[in-house]
């Protein structure tokens, strides 16, 4: 299966502007229709909007928040080839 206009590694990249609403119309309608179809991008979603949460109620704590990403990312990688 291939969708040109969203793939994995792509989803990964606009997340972040995703979750800041700067996405265009067509951008966010791309994003969604690939979170829709790939089990894998909707568990970063998931994982990603819970850690973002996370960071909303944790404030500055000195936590390094790319290493929390990292191990999001990894985590969903083996969820994904596990089920
Ligand atoms: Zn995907």
């Amino acid at each position: 299966m291939s969708t040109a206009r969203c793939d994995c590694k792509q989803l990964e990249k606009e997340l972040d502007a995703f979750h800041r609403g700067d996405l265009s119309d067509d951008q966010t309608e791309a994003l969604r229709r690939h979170l829709a179809e790939c089990r894998h991008c909707a568990c970063i979603e998931r994982h990603e909007q819970a850690f973002l949460e996370r960071l909303r109620t944790m404030g500055k704590t000195g936590c390094c928040p790319e290493a929390l990403k990292a191990r999001v990312l990894k985590q969903c990688a083996e969820e994904a080839r596990e089920t």
